[in-house]
């Protein structure tokens, strides 16, 4: 059980804490932080265990493993009510077929509060905005065992809507709006093959011009895998615009895998992805206003991509609802005004091909870095970004501190790039 406990989505990472305490309530929890301030231990938070760096785990020190916690409730007048480890798809099957949606993320196996206090994009952001956009309340436990509801802290609520990861206290319940949920999901997948790196950025030009005008119910991906470029799109609607960027990702690409519409439900489970834990590293490769920003070092990054077993470069379409104002000032996320968002990542299955792997992702940030791609995506963390305090939180950091001094003024929560008290 502790091995299971301690094991992360990334295999790359193998920490031994000294306790585990494997929490059911909110009351375990509390007697689990009074005693690991008690005896000056580390302390790491739990939930869906998909931190790119491990920051959910530590050498050591004690981990509040949430996994149980992940109770799911919609409420009469449609807020949802969620227990901090409820996972996505467990919050997708459980929303969908009462005809409500929380917009967030693809990948079936994330952690509901990692991905709501980092922010939290995928298929629906553009039409409705991020996962901590919805966010209506926290309760939270702080080292000393107490439980704060932001109700009564207005502040808490604004720094967990995108600069609350494992920074100021235990989140064990978040609430939240939903949105009534669309009921199709239109599916397209375009691919070109045995691309040179200059093709590869040729394209990726026509695509960002094309998803510059996308409308807000459509969602694009270029995923170049090694020579092998995919463009993924999604909508909830089949309107003229949609068709005009479909006729054009046809002339462009070699092949268009049509998919028929799907009923919302059944759509969104095509981007499940892998539940089973691999090796990898993955980074945030920056937010991008267009092309113009990273048209300089394109070549270099598909190069590089190229050359590396395992490697993959995406850029996904932020934009649409992400920038309504209703959001902006009430939000710690810093990043709104761009319309793009850069990963890159690498897997391998022999850890002796690891070194190979982050060397190459090593060079892909510091090319991008080089090229003035210096802020990134806070759930995309990368212990490689220089001045990750101004590149995951903006102009959020200072006012985040205050928060931090306010509720946790000893640093008991000291994630690595986490918010710092100053003493
Ligand atoms: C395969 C994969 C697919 C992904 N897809 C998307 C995507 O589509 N969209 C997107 O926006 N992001 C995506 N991500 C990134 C994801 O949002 C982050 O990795 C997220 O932080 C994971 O949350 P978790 O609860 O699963 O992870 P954990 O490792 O449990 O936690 C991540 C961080 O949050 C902190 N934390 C967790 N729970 C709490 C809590 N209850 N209270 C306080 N702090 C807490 C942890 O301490 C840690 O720092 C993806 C990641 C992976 C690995």
């Amino acid at each position: 059980m502790f091995d299971f406990s301690r094991s992360l989505f990334n295999k790359r990472f193998d920490l031994k804490p000294q306790i585990i305490a494997l929490c059911k309530t909110e009351k375990g929890v509390q007697q689990a932080l009074m005693y690991a301030t008690e005896q000056g231990l580390k302390i790491s938070i739990k939930s869906g265990g998909h931190s790119f760096e491990g920051f959910s785990l530590n050498d050591g020190g004690m981990v509040i493993d949430l996994s149980n916690m992940k109770r799911l409730r919609l409420e009469r007048n449609n807020d949802l009510i969620a227990e901090p480890a409820v996972k996505l798809k467990q919050l997708y099957d459980y929303c969908l077929p009462r005809g409500r949606l929380l917009p967030s993320g693809s990948c079936a196996s994330v952690g509901l509060s990692g991905i709501t206090l980092g922010g939290g994009y995928g298929l629906f952001a553009r039409q409705f905005g991020l996962t901590c956009d919805f966010l209506t309340g926290v309760r939270m436990v702080n080292a000393k065992g107490d439980v704060v509801d932001s109700d009564d802290f207005p502040e808490l609520l604004w720094a967990c809507r995108g600069g609350g990861n494992g920074n100021f206290g235990v989140v064990t319940q978040l609430r939240y709006k939903t949105v009534s949920a669309p009921s199709t999901l239109y599916q397209h997948r375009f691919r070109a093959y045995n691309l040179s790196p200059k093709k590869a950025s040729k394209l990726a030009k026509h695509w960002f011009e094309q998803c510059d005008s996308l409308p807000n119910h459509a969602f694009s991906a270029f995923i170049l895998n090694g020579q092998t470029l995919t463009i993924s799109l999604t909508a909830t609607d089949h309107d003229d615009k949609m068709k005009q960027v479909l006729r054009v990702f046809d002339l462009i690409m070699d092949k268009n895998d049509r998919l028929k519409p799907d009923p919302i439900a059944k759509g969104v489970e095509y981007y499940y992805g892998r539940r089973k834990p691999l090796y990898f590293k993955n980074i945030s490769a920056g937010y991008y206003h267009g092309f113009a920003d990273i048209e300089k070092c394109t070549e270099a990054l598909f190069t590089k991509i190229s050359s590396t077993p395992g490697a993959i470069f995406q850029i996904n379409t932020l934009g649409g609802a992400i920038n309504n104002e209703e959001y902006a000032g009430n939000n710690a996320y810093a990043h709104r005004g761009f319309k793009f968002l850069g990963e890159a990542q690498c897997t391998w299955k022999n850890p002796t091909h690891a070194q190979q792997s982050l060397a190459a992702m090593k060079d892909i940030q510091n090319t991008l870095y080089q090229n003035n791609i210096k802020q990134h995506y806070p759930n995309y963390p990368d212990v490689n970004i220089k001045d990750y305090k101004q590149a995951y939180y903006g102009d959020s950091y200072l006012r985040l501190q205050k928060v931090k001094q306010a509720f946790d003024p000893n640093n008991h929560f000291d994630c690595t790039q986490g918010i710092k008290t100053i003493f």
